[in-house]
Formats: C-alpha cells, structure tokens, sequence
C-alpha cells in the first residue's frame, strides 16, 4: 500500500481573460493598472490585501518621497522635478485632505499621507479609469505557454482558484514573486542580505506644536534624540535597536508618523523577509518594538507626555526582497553620478537610503537626479511580461535611492504605457523602445525633456 497524500479542492476554477494584468496594487501597480485601462485596454488587477496601497498603507510607510531636489540645508523652496501619473494622485488625495503640505526630511521634502484617505484615492481612480479590480486574491503560480512565455496567473480567493490570462502580465507585487514563479534570474540584496524591516506606527494625542518647537521643522530627529537613545539602551532601561528616528506630523491633527524601528532577528541576525520564519518573526519583533520606542517617546520627548500608541501597520514595513535581472540594470554609480540618459522613463533626486545597523545611511545627491531607464523593468529572457515598482534590476545601493515611492508611481505610469502598446502594436516586450514610452509619458505631463 502507498502512503501517498493528494491535495484537493474541489471547487471549480473560475476563468477570466484580459489585455492586461496587473499582480499588486501598491504605487506601481495602481499607477500601471489607471495608465493601460486609459489607452482602452481590458485590464485586470490583483491584489492581495483588501485595499491599494502596498508597502504606503499596509506597511504605513506614510510619505511620498522623492519628488523633490535636494540641497544642503533644503535651501529654498521645494522644487518639484517628479511629474505624471503622480500629479492626478495628488490632486485627488488632496481633496479627500489627505496629503501635508512639504514637510521637510533633511535636505529635501516629503509629503505625508492619510492611509485611509489612500485606499479611498485609490478606489475612486481605478474606477475612474475602468479597471477591474479582485481583492484579496493571492497569485500563488504562473501560467506558461510555450516554453517562457507568461500568459497569465493562478490566484488564491474565498471561492476557490481564479485562472486569468493575459497578453501581457505586470509583476507590481514589489517581490518580484511571479519571476521568482516563473524561474527567471532575480537577486537579492547585497549577496542575500537585505535592508531592514521596519515596523512603522502612529502615536495620537501629541502637542504637536510643542514637538516641532523642540526639535524643529525636519522629521529627521536631531543627534539630541540618538544620544538620548543610546544612553537609554545603555542604562538597560530600553532595546531600541535603531538610534536615528524619522518622525512626522500627518494630515491628522496631534498626531505622528514614526519611523524608527529596525527589525533584526531576537539572536540579533539580520532577516529575510522571504524566509517565511523571518517575517513571521519581523511582526513579532516589529510590534515589541514599537512599544518600547513609544514608551521611551513618551517618557522622553517634547509634546509626547500624553501620547498612545494608535496602531502598527498592517505588515511589517518590507524596503526589499528580490530585484528582476532586466535587459539593463542601474548601476550604484548610475545613481551616485546623476547619470542621465535617452532611454529614461523615471528620475530620481532620492539620496541612497540605506537601512543597516544602528542609523540608516543618507547619501544625497545636491540639486541633481539621476534617470532610470525602461529596461531596469524588461526580463533578460521571456515575453509578455514586465516588472514595475521597487522590484526594478538595481544594484543594491542603487535600490535604496529608487524604490521610494514618487519613483514607483513614475515606474508604474511607464510600464502601463508601455504593456498598452505591446498588445495595442503586438510588440513584444523587449522589442518596445523607451523612446516611444517616453513620448507618451511627456504627453501626460511627465516632463521627462524638460
Ligand atoms: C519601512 C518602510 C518605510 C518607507 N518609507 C518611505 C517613505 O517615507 N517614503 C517613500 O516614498 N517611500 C518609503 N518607503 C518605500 C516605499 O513605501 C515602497 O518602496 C513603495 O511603496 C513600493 O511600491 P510598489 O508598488 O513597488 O510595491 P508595494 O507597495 O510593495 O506593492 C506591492 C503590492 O503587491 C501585493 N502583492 C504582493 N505579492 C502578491 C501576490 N503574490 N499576489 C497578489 N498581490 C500581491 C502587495 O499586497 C502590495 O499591495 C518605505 C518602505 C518601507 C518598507
């Protein structure tokens, strides 16, 4: 007798065919997602939480970085260099009151966002747009056809197995998970080793006034704070793994954005979110965390006497995982230099922001970007289908300036742009020209020439 075991589920498959699918509902994806549906195109989206926003809502990360230069100092006013798809985001979270004004972040701006009024954004501009939504539908495999073609995704969902196909599919799942599906090269970090997780969470009650008197108008908290971190860990009264604290007033009256946690494993190893066991530990650890740094805040900070610790995000904030292997990837010098270049589709002004060890580092690029071309977000082999949002091919500095979220949203309007006119002119993927791409980008006001 064998003692063979069979999975089952007997529920039927539903089955839907579309032009377009999109996998991950994150900046990227919603951005790619709004941009096919306007060229008249079937287009389907995936997500697996209940609500758009990825790494921005679910993992609170709370701004949207990277759309202005910077200068020592933040000299000047902000001055705006990111344009598109962004713009039609921001007007209408605007309206729903959902944004700040610039808030400043060392030498740039920022601005932050309600997450509730996100999800709301969000919804109004996929319907706006014509985009069919599925919610909560986990992709959990790629369809093949031919050899190494991708013509569609199997999805997890309460009724049982969802099969779409598509001409073109857009990875936007910031995992790069359907390459890594589908066995095309991906790689991780700098040899395996990726930047830290971060449990991001909101404190309400604060006299915010009061704070901003103490510690001024940067959300980067000044060395006064690290030293009294430092000095709390080593009088053993606290474990607060991460000495430099990001903190922002929101849209939200009295209360802060914090960004401060540095999720490491208990044993002190450093995690990888792809490692089932570290994720589930980052949460963990992510949730401890964010006591004990709310307790030390209210203990020791301006404003924050009578502060309560409001929520975590609903996931640990995840900055990287797996990077595609692209027909042309951005270099670490790419990113240090300003490089410019003719086949862009995005810039970036964002320092190199690395999270490792006890302060994240912060290298900037004054008055100046750097572009991004269109094949960071091409597979080296297989057709029909791209990537988009923090899963470009990037060196691992690199990635630490390019996966914010202005740049996802530019990452997402190109790469709509650019599956459209795959199946609209039955290109195949790494047969488009970024020139093309581009021209249609400058006609919805990217200004990528100006
Ligand atoms: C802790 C932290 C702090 C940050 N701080 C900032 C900041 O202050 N400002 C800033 O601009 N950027 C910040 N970032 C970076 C920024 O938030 C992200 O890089 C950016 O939002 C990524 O967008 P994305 O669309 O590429 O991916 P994501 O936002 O990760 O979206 C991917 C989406 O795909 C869905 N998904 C994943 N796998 C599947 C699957 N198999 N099936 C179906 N759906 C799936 C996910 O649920 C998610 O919604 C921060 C990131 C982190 C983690």
């Amino acid at each position: 007798m064998t003692n063979q075991m069979q999975l089952l589920d007997r529920r039927p498959t539903e089955m839907v065919t579309t032009d377009i699918l999109v996998v991950g509902g994150g900046a990227a994806g919603l951005a790619a997602a709004c941009t096919a549906a306007r060229q008249g195109l079937k287009v389907t989206l995936l997500e697996r939480y209940g609500f758009c926003g990825g790494a921005a809502v679910a993992g609170l990360s709370g701004t949207i970085c990277g759309l202005y230069l910077a200068r020592p100092d933040a000299a000047g006013k902000p001055e705006k260099i990111v344009f598109g798809f962004v713009d039609e985001f921001i007007a209408a979270m605007k309206s729903r009151d959902g944004l700040t004004e610039p808030v400043r972040y060392g030498d740039t701006y920022t601005l932050v966002h309600e997450p509730l009024a996100w999800r709301e954004t969000a919804d109004e501009l996929v319907q706006r747009h014509g985009v069919q939504v599925i919610y909560h539908a986990t992709v959990i495999g790629v369809q093949l056809d031919g050899g190494e073609r991708v013509a569609g995704v199997r999805a997890f969902t309460k009724q049982g197995a969802i099969d779409i196909r598509a001409q073109v599919t857009i990875d936007a799942s910031g995992d790069a998970d359907l390459f890594a599906m589908a066995g095309l090269p991906t790689s991780v970090g700098a040899h395996g080793k990726v930047q830290n997780p971060t449990m991001i969470f909101r404190m309400g009650n604060v006299d915010v006034d009061r704070f901003l008197a103490a510690y001024g108008s940067d959300a980067i908290m000044p060395d006064s704070v690290s030293k009294a971190i430092m000095a709390a860990n080593a009088a053993g009264t606290y474990k607060l793994p991460r000495a430099k604290a990001f903190l922002f007033p929101t849209p939200r009256d009295n209360e802060l954005l914090c960004n401060c946690t540095r999720i490491i494993g208990r044993d002190g190893r450093e995690l990888n979110p792809l490692v089932a066991a570290d994720l589930t530990e980052a949460e963990i650890e992510g949730r401890r965390q964010a006591r004990q740094y709310w307790a030390f805040f209210q203990a020791n900070l301006a404003g924050c006497e009578n502060a309560t610790l409001n929520d975590t995000g609903v996931q640990v904030g995840v900055r990287q995982t797996r990077q595609i292997v692209g027909i042309d990837t951005l270099q670490n010098q790419d990113v240090e230099t300003g490089r410019k270049r003719s086949d862009a589709i995005a810039r970036s002004a964002w320092p190199i922001e690395l999270h490792s060890g006890i302060k994240p580092r912060l290298s900037w690029l004054y008055e100046n970007y750097y572009d991004i071309p269109l094949g960071c977000f091409i597979p080296l082999q297989s057709e029909s289908l791209l990537a988009t949002g923090r899963c470009l091919s990037a060196q691992h500095e690199a990635m630490a300036s390019a996966r914010v979220t202005a740049q996802c949203f530019s990452y997402g309007h190109a790469i709509g742009h650019a599956a459209a006119l795959s199946v609209k002119e039955k290109i195949e993927v790494r047969s488009l020209r970024a020139s093309d791409v581009r021209t249609l980008l400058n006609e919805d006001g990217a200004q990528l020439d100006a």
